[in-house]
């Protein structure tokens, strides 16, 4: 195949006049660093990752194992409409299988809801120091984002409430907050709900709801029966230990669902994960085991923060949110050279603070212990 001489290459200016020129504002999401990229670099004796919210017990076997008896069939296309997963995940949830669609991670059931309803120009409301997902899929299609800001490091729902004068068309929310791990009341949404009019969609992700122990929670299904425009998603990446695999879900309005599920590609979902899902959703003591290593996990870091006098924010998810005294870019570089993987929080606007995922004891130890070293 002849191969193109360079002066047959597109030039930067020729390919910003052919592209759409919205994309150009969107940023390309930060991931957390890998523990290939760290081996790479700093080749540490032993890694532990606590940087992206992982399940720290790994993988479940049983669903390992069904993947594995999956795997000859992976020649074959899968169910392009994903039947026995909603119908699985509708189950659960005792809803109707048309009011859930999935989506290959939550990222594409966001993506899709925001394809499907946020016309060029109409707004849409984030939080600042939030996951950025809501605002790369508000701006995919040309939406205006508009940014509320945290009120004491907390959600502020009565700033989303005042963002309504603007006629948005939908407004992302996320409960508990990444990076935060707070989370935001009944009362508060239920208020939020109340104002806001049925032609505003609200998205409540819920990636990390599963970890609350909070009374106050919202019950984002309950409320749905009065607000129709609230839409809920969630995800398997973090309780069922499945980030690799690729599925999260959403539940909201029959109707609201039909439409979104018109920009979805032929088939969204891999065969693999769509096994996987069905023997996660049926194990119900590995979420049993995963949420008590969550709470028992949770003491742990609280306490050593405390020993190491660092300030941190209370938290209903799988992560602690903590504040450092040096740019915690440095500070996680450090600890990286020391094979212990977190996250700085700069790209969420937060230069100052750090996010670490709540391991198992011993691999909250070996945090503790590098983080006191490089402190
Ligand atoms: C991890 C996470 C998700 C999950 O994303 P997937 O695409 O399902 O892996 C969604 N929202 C937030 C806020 C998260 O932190």
């Amino acid at each position: 195949m002849p191969v193109s001489k360079p002066s047959q290459a597109f030039t930067d200016a020729e390919i910003l006049r052919l592209a759409r020129p919205g994309i150009q504002a969107l940023k390309p999401y930060v991931p957390g660093r890998s523990i290939e990229d760290v081996r790479a670099q700093y080749n540490p004796k032993r890694i532990v990752k606590l940087g992206s919210n992982e399940n720290p017990l790994g993988a479940n076997p049983n669903v390992l194992k069904a993947v594995a008896k999956a795997m000859p069939r992976v020649s074959l296309y899968p169910d392009g409409s994903n039947r026995e997963v909603r119908k699985a995940l509708a189950a659960a949830y005792k809803v109707n299988p048309e009011q859930v669609m999935v989506g290959n991670g939550s990222d594409e059931v966001l993506l899709m809801l925001a394809l499907a309803f946020v016309k060029p120009g109409e707004r849409v409301i984030v939080s600042e120091n939030t996951f950025s997902e809501y605002e790369f899929s508000g701006r995919v299609l040309d939406g205006k984002i508009v940014k509320v800001p945290l009120r004491n490091f907390r959600y502020d729902l009565t700033g989303f409430e005042k963002t309504l004068k603007l006629k948005p068309k939908m407004m992302f929310l996320c409960n508990p907050n990444n990076p935060t791990g707070n989370h935001f009341t009944h009362k508060e949404l239920e208020s939020l709900l109340r104002k806001a009019p049925r032609q505003c969609l609200v998205v409540v992700d819920e990636a990390y709801a599963d970890y609350s122990t909070a009374k106050d929670f919202p019950h984002c299904l309950e409320l749905m029966k009065r607000y129709p425009n609230l839409i809920v998603s969630r995800t398997f990446s973090k309780l069922y230990g499945l980030a690799g695999l690729r599925l999260g879900y959403g539940i909201g309005d029959a109707a609201i669902i039909r439409e979104t599920l018109r920009v979805k590609t032929p088939f969204n979902l891999n065969l693999l994960v769509q096994t996987a899902a069905l023997t996660a959703l049926k194990d119900k003591a590995f979420v049993r085991r995963s949420l008590s290593v969550n709470q028992k996990g949770k003491k742990q870091l609280e306490a050593g923060f405390k020993k190491l006098g660092l300030f941190f924010l209370p938290t209903e998810a799988n992560f602690i949110c903590f504040r450092v005294p040096r740019p915690a870019v440095e500070l996680c570089e450090d600890l990286m050279k020391r094979g212990m993987i977190m996250r700085p929080l700069k790209s969420f606007g937060l230069p100052d603070w750090c996010r670490v995922t709540i391991g198992t004891a011993e691999q909250n130890r070996f945090f503790l212990q590098e983080l006191k070293s490089v402190l």
